[in-house]
């Protein structure tokens, strides 16, 4: 298996790959692929950091129908209730979630997976839900720097990963003024009306902070506001929220593990590459796999295959808090 993982982070994926693999591995009953994506690649959002709009809407519904056709999609309820020991998932479970909260979900994404039948969940940071004109801080970088300063973006957006969020956001708020454009007044994320518009038609809104910071970096008294401050508002927003989370930027530690299970959240996911099996792992550090602008229909189906339907591993229940749902780091 090791080689198909190999060529698959490589990039070096043909078709025979998933097809082999496929023959190769019998499924496992309650294995889960949970994939992650962010945003499609739709027109009029070039003022925006590329580095998150991952597919185009031609591919993203060929990927939808894939899992549509050959594997079983699952909602966040079915997830959550074999986690709590209630009925397993079935063979080739895919769970599909969006971070952010970006419009193009509800405008391009959402659509083509209701007709397929695919329940997603959207992740949001509240705060910019409440605030639909607030842009997150790569995207303000992005438009601040222009297209052609890719490497200064990266050296820029490793400095403000570096550092707490306040004096992250001074940083890219001291950019956006030096670049003489002010802030962005677009909205490019959905609002409130929107996302309980959304819930209503069959989507999971569940939390992702209120400002996305990265939460081991933060004090603890304001990881545990960004905490419990999303659970809040989604809840007030919509009338109901599950207990689950997705952490910025797959940003964790112990203290945050610590400070997730103190709030309630029964299920938290990350950004480790992997897949698992609800009961099998820490429910708190479940692992996704993302889907990124490398990731052609062969290469889904090769990480399908491979994170869905591999034998894995019992990891021993008792030892350090770390991300045992998963089989391989990115
Ligand atoms: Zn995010």
């Amino acid at each position: 298996m090791s080689s198909v993982v190999e060529r698959i982070a490589s990039g070096r994926t043909l078709d025979i790959t998933s097809r082999a693999a496929a023959r190769a591995i019998p499924w496992r009953r309650g294995a889960l692929v949970t994939l992650t994506y962010h945003r499609l690649r739709v027109e009029g959002n070039d003022d925006l950091h590329p580095g998150l709009a991952t597919v185009d809407p031609e591919l993203f519904a060929r990927q939808m129908a894939e899992v549509a056709r050959r594997w079983n999609p699952v909602s966040l309820s079915q997830v959550l209730d074999a986690t709590r020991g209630g009925s397993a998932l079935p063979p080739r479970s895919v769970l599909v979630t969006f971070d952010d909260g970006y419009r193009d979900f509800g405008e391009v994404a959402w659509p083509v997976m209701a007709d397929l039948g695919i329940r997603p969940v959207l992740f949001v940071a509240t705060g910019h839900a409440s605030d639909p004109s607030r842009w997150f801080w790569w995207d303000r970088l992005h438009r601040a720097l222009g297209d052609r300063s890719e490497s200064r973006f990266r050296s820029l957006a490793t400095q403000v990963k570096a550092l707490g969020h306040a004096e992250a956001m001074a940083l890219v708020d001291d950019i956006e003024r030096s670049s003489g454009m002010g802030p962005p007044r677009r909205r490019v994320v959905h609002n409130w009306s929107e996302l309980v518009w959304l819930e209503a038609q069959g989507v999971d809104i569940a939390p992702h902070t209120v400002s996305h910071p990265l939460l081991h970096r933060s004090p603890a008294s304001l990881a545990a506001e960004e905490l419990r401050g999303s659970w809040a508002e989604v809840r007030r927003n919509l009338g109901r929220s599950l207990p689950v989370f997705a952490y910025p930027d797959g940003g964790f530690d112990a203290a945050v593990l610590a400070l997730v299970e103190a709030t309630g959240f029964e299920l938290a996911f990350t950004t480790v590459r992997g897949g698992g099996r609800p009961g099998w792992g820490d429910p708190l550090t479940v692992p996704r796999v993302n889907v990124g602008r490398r990731t052609d229909l062969s290469l889904l189906r090769a990480q399908l295959a491979v994170f869905g339907g591999a034998p894995q591993h019992k990891q021993a229940q008792a030892g350090p808090r770390v991300p045992i749902y998963a089989r391989n780091r990115d």
